[in-house]
């Protein structure tokens, strides 16, 4: 297993405090891995700005090119890299293999793609006699700091245009999965110029900080919770460096009286609960029409107590324990205090299972009002909350009245209705008789709290380069 970390092309351990490790499924310790020293940080970052003249002035022809081969590579060890994820994250290993690994491939391919299409797109004579152009140009060194719930993905999203753009970049894993991007490491430190990525590992309040506040980086790129957004920008504002935040979200899910209800409960098992609903994205907030209310509350129920986790034979489970004890013990709490209101009903889940491990049961939580924790809060688990609504007006209100902006579904076969809601909608992305599907050609990323960075697609290589005009005297 790759324990070190890569800094200015050299692979060395870190010196401070060890972070236990975990197997989520077993909550056992995989190892212990010793957090970055200040001093590495210190020599990442400058890594970095030494490699920055020379990898930000190669073509985007050349640096695709090293894109391609770093997909190759992951696709070459594709099964290491998801048993890796798999014993870190507690995936069920099918779908790191077959859902997040092709999605990282194609990333990594995508932007390779992308940035010998990205061009400047003016040239002309806007004063006489003077010729105007535009460049889109490198950031510098980007601080690039990512969440747990999908470690390689959030990877690829954030180097992938990082390092298509032109930019070095010093990338902070999170503490709790830091596996995937140690091995990950190894192939850009050959796919790569020295000192053009460089990975280090440890604690957001020590490693991260320090990294963040330092004066030689450009850019702080964040996939996180809001808390810790606020915190990157008063970080940046300290000496204004540009952020791309990418924060949380709680999706509304409006479902109309003509919508197929199959449908509409065959997406919620499967988008409400992937990644044991630790995903920013998951369809966790459910409005049902009055007349579909009872008929979906009882499907749904059915279905997601079928759902089938915690199998010796992982080839089995649909989905995986939560990241840690305590994120487990948050989502247990957060159906507590939701059981204790009269109006709502637990119709299945609503407890912690399993002898080892961080398991939660999937849950169902039935009569949620809008005013409730568990309808206004991120909850980041496997619990997914059903109100019933009286009209449209009613429906887009409480979808909006969130703090934050990520993504939405609107279940109807009336597609006249359909795009009506999708632009009353104050969110990133609007799914309609789907949720969660992603394309890399297309952006990623909210608005309101849940930040305004984007993920994925040109839009994504826009936020990590600069345009710049360059003016000729004739
Ligand atoms: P987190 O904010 O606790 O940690 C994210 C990263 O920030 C970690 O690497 C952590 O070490 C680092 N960090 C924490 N404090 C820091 C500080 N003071 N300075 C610098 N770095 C610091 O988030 P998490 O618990 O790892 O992930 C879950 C959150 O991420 C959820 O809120 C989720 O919604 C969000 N998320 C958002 C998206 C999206 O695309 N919008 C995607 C995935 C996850």
């Amino acid at each position: 297993m790759d324990t070190q970390f890569l800094i200015d092309g050299e692979f060395t351990d870190g010196t401070e405090t060890p972070e236990a490790i975990l197997n989520p499924r077993t909550g056992e310790t995989v190892l212990q891995l010793p957090e970055a020293s200040l001093d590495q940080v210190d020599a990442a970052v400058s890594g970095a700005r030494s490699a920055f003249a020379g990898w930000s002035r190669t073509t985007p022809g050349e640096r695709s090119a090293a894109l391609l081969r770093i997909a190759d590579r992951i696709e070459a060890e594709a099964e290491g890299f998801a048993a890796l994820e798999a014993l870190n994250c507690g995936k069920p290993i099918n779908a790191a293999l077959g859902d997040e690994i092709p999605a990282i491939v194609d990333t990594w391919r995508y932007f390779a793609g992308a940035v010998r299409n990205m061009h400047g797109p003016l040239a002309g004579e806007y004063l006489q006699g003077f010729t105007s152009m535009i460049r889109r140009d490198a950031v510098g060194v980007i601080a690039s700091v990512a969440p747990w719930n999908y470690p390689l993905m959030m990877m690829a999203w954030k180097l992938a245009p990082a390092l298509a753009g032109g930019n070095t970049v010093v990338f902070k894993p999170s503490e709790q999965t830091p596996l995937t991007a140690l091995k990950l490491a190894r192939i850009l430190a050959e796919e790569l110029p020295k000192g053009v990525m460089n990975v280090l590992t440890g604690r957001g309040e020590t490693v991260g900080s320090a990294l963040v506040n330092h004066k030689g980086v450009d850019m702080i790129s964040l996939t996180g919770d809001v808390a810790t957004g606020k915190k990157m920008l008063q970080a940046a504002a300290k000496s204004v460096k540009r952020t791309h935040l990418e924060l949380g979200g709680k999706a509304p899910v409006i479902v109309f009286d003509d919508a197929d209800i199959g449908e509409v409960v065959e997406g919620l098992k499967a988008f409400g609960y992937y990644n044991a609903g630790q995903d920013c994205t998951a369809a966790c907030r459910v409005y049902a029409s009055k007349k579909t209310y009872d008929n979906l509350v009882a499907d749904l129920t059915s279905a997601v107590s079928e759902i089938v986790f915690d199998q010796a034979d992982d080839s089995l489970n649909e989905i995986g324990p939560l990241i840690s004890s305590r994120q487990r013990d948050r989502v247990a709490s957060f159906v507590e205090r939701a059981r204790e209101l009269n109006h709502i009903e637990i119709t299945t889940g609503g407890s912690v299972v399993g002898a080892r491990g961080f398991y939660y049961a999937p849950t169902v939580v039935a009569g949620a009002q809008q005013k409730d924790e568990i309808v206004q809060r991120e909850v980041f688990g496997p619990v997914v909350s059903v109100t019933p609504f009286d009209d449209v007006d009613e429906a887009v209100a409480w979808a909006n009245d969130s703090d934050y902006g990520l993504a939405s579904s609107v279940w109807t076969k009336d597609i006249g209705r359909a795009m009506e809601t999708a632009a009353r909608l104050r969110y990133g992305a609007t799914w309609i008789n789907t949720h969660f599907m992603l394309a890399n050609e297309m952006p990623h990323g909210g608005l309101k709290a849940s930040g305004y960075g984007k993920d994925m697609s040109m839009y994504a290589l826009e936020d990590y380069t600069v345009a710049r005009h360059i003016m000729l005297k004739h």
